[in-house]
């Protein structure tokens, strides 16, 4: 058949988003979702919302929205020319390796990480500097070194699928050492320990994003937002689509936004049982990640597919990432304490039913490098 298409587009795989499966009831525990409801003020915003408005377009600056999540941050400093609004954060690091990234410059992000980061680049026909983790996925050392000729780099801070979260010193470095933009994704934040908002003030080249799609519990909606100078955000407003954040969305984060509270308590809840079920899950032989997000990354004490596929047909889904640095793990989702208890007393039960012989071959390093060696 005639080539229609980009050669590069054709050759590429394309992103794989986590499974929205419809063939039963699962506890999803896959794609980092919020088990618990969305602010009643979201419910009260949907109800009194009016279908004759959606004959018009929505504000294509989204002022009101943005306003509202630079009060959020409670630092005076940031008024709404330092934020951008996006169709979820995905929409965000698209606009910004458009903006920052031309054809031919390269990309860059530690590895192993958000696997969305290197098809942008791929999609932009830039090149990509993956920066590989450490052995306890922290950034090595000579981290900036590896990077000088990328124009941009992406740090998910806590990172993504690990759930670690960096130091924050060796952030600061790192803002103070790369020469291009240093876009630090904060999906994760709101369940973490400390974030880096603070660092968009003190350097130009900082930009800082979250969404409300985990700690808002609100993922089906689609709102992203981001912080930074407006120098930078000016440059993003003029990639963006018109009108990327749509009507309903802009009404409802609004609505969200103005409830910081209800967000702090679930997101205090899930830090909680993500804390409990890291011990349980020790007690039970698996090698727990440090988290400071809402999933854990975990080797349990059998082959990573094998175990994904018995909770499966237990109803129950995690995600597995395949490759040499993270194929031996899964990473789960925290749900509801009841979800968990399901998880723990069907995983107990796997591990009953596992052979010894195949436990001990799961975490042998030769079986899981295989493949390819370290670097
Ligand atoms: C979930 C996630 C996103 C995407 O968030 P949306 O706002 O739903 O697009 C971005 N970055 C990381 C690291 C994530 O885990």
């Amino acid at each position: 058949m005639k080539p229609y298409c980009r050669p590069d587009i054709a050759a590429m795989a394309g992103y794989t988003p986590g499974e929205q499966p419809r063939d039963r009831r699962y506890i999803k525990l896959n794609t980092n979702e919020n088990p618990y409801p969305p602010s009643p003020a979201v419910r009260d915003a949907l109800s009194t919302f009016t279908p004759d408005d959606l004959r018009l377009y929505p504000d294509p600056l989204a002022l009101e929205l943005r306003r509202q999540a630079a009060r959020t941050t409670n630092n005076k400093q940031l008024t709404e020319d330092w934020v951008i609004a996006g169709n979820g954060s995905d929409d965000l690091l698209t606009i910004a390796v458009r903006t920052f990234v031309g054809q031919e410059q390269a990309l860059a992000y530690p590895d192993p990480t958000y696997s969305l980061y290197p098809v942008l680049a791929q999609l932009q026909g830039a090149q990509t500097r993956p920066i590989p983790l450490d052995q306890n996925f922290e950034l090595p050392p000579n981290f900036t070194h590896y990077t000088t000729d990328a124009r941009l780099l992406f740090i998910a801070r806590p990172n993504a699928p690990t759930g670690n979260s960096f130091d924050m010193q060796r952030m600061q470095q790192v803002c103070n050492d790369f020469p291009g933009i240093v876009w630090i994704d904060e999906a994760y934040a709101d369940f973490a320990d400390n974030n880096c908002l603070e660092l968009v003030d003190r350097h130009p080249n900082v930009v800082v994003s979250r969404t409300l799609s985990k700690s808002y519990s609100l993922a089906g909606l689609r709102l992203g937002l981001a912080y930074a100078n407006p120098r930078l955000i000016n440059e993003m407003m003029k990639v963006k689509d018109s009108y990327n954040v749509n009507m309903l969305t802009q009404k409802l984060a609004l609505a969200a936004l103005g409830d910081t509270d209800w967000m702090q308590r679930n997101s205090q809840r899930i830090r909680a049982t993500r804390e409990h079920i890291g011990k349980e899950l020790r007690s039970l032989g698996f090698h727990v990640q440090p988290s400071q997000a809402n999933f854990i990354f975990t080797q349990p004490p059998l082959p990573a597919v094998e175990y994904l596929r018995q909770l499966r047909q237990e109803g129950i889904l995690v995600r597995h990432f395949p490759g040499e640095r993270t194929g031996n793990y899964v990473r789960i989702t925290i749900g509801t304490d009841d979800d968990m208890a399901q998880l723990l007393q069907v995983t107990a039960r796997i591990l009953q039913d596992s052979p010894k012989t195949k436990r001990e071959t799961a975490r042998c390093p030769a079986a899981a490098l295989k493949t390819k060696p370290t670097t």
